[in-house]
């Protein structure tokens, strides 16, 4: 019986399938000659050096297939495609009709990306912040939190700041990856669809976050300073 029957493969016959697959077999030759097992047949190429890197003989060394039946059942190349829901704040497909008011944007976030090897830099700009910035600095976070997928801090700042701290960051980010983002009513856009970036971007994984009116819902983002700058903004 085969699938092409429409009647799936048994599980015997599936296991069969995958062993005399094309690349298994080359595999199944491969081994066989690493192991001089060829010599049975072809007495002349035992004394063949083994192919090396490069040479049309040459086979990688892999690890052997995984036996056993896929956890996926073996239906899913026929699953249709499904459009997956929008990023826009809409939550539609079309264009909008009319722009909307910058007015929307209550403030920003700063989150300033780094890992075990940018971790100084990090620091360095961290406290180049807190001296010049009005901010509302948070913790270090030494894992993914909420939609940041990678270690992170953030600073939230009031929209005033907005002029200042873009030029200042694009100018000293020392390489680090900064997502800057608005705050207005609608978090999962705030961080898909809204987004600035300083270099370059990364994932951001905000597709669970609530759209606004959705039960559970957050409210919209406030800043509460708790930074007093010590060092005139050099300019
Ligand atoms: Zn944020």
């Amino acid at each position: 019986m085969t699938a092409k029957d429409g009647i799936p493969n048994s599980e015997q016959d599936q296991a069969w399938a995958d062993f005399l697959a094309p690349t298994r077999r080359s595999l199944v030759a491969g081994a066989a000659g690493a192991l001089g097992l060829v010599a049975a047949t072809s007495p002349a190429s035992a004394a063949k050096p083994e192919p090396k890197l490069g040479d049309p003989g040459f086979r990688a060394t892999v690890p052997p297939r995984d036996v056993g039946k896929s956890p996926w059942g073996y239906a899913t190349a026929s699953e249709p495609a499904v459009r997956p829901a929008s990023v826009r704040p809409e939550g539609g497909f079309g264009l909008p009709d009319k722009p909307r008011p910058y007015t929307d944007i209550h403030s920003y976030h700063a989150h300033i990306y780094f890992d075990e090897d940018s971790y100084p830099k990090a620091e360095r700009l961290r406290q180049w912040v807190v001296e010049r910035f009005p901010v509302e600095l948070g913790n270090w976070n030494l894992e993914p939190r909420g939609p940041h997928v990678t270690p992170s801090f953030y600073f939230g700042f009031t929209n005033d700041l907005l002029p200042v701290i873009v030029p200042w960051l694009q100018l000293n980010s020392l390489g680090l990856t900064i997502l800057l983002h608005p705050n207005s009513d609608d978090p999962r856009a705030d961080h898909l669809y809204y987004t600035l970036w300083v270099n370059r971007s990364q994932p951001v994984n905000a597709y669970g976050m609530k759209r606004p009116g959705e039960p559970g819902a957050p409210p919209i983002e406030k800043i509460y300073p708790n930074i007093r700058p010590t060092v005139e903004l050099e300019s």
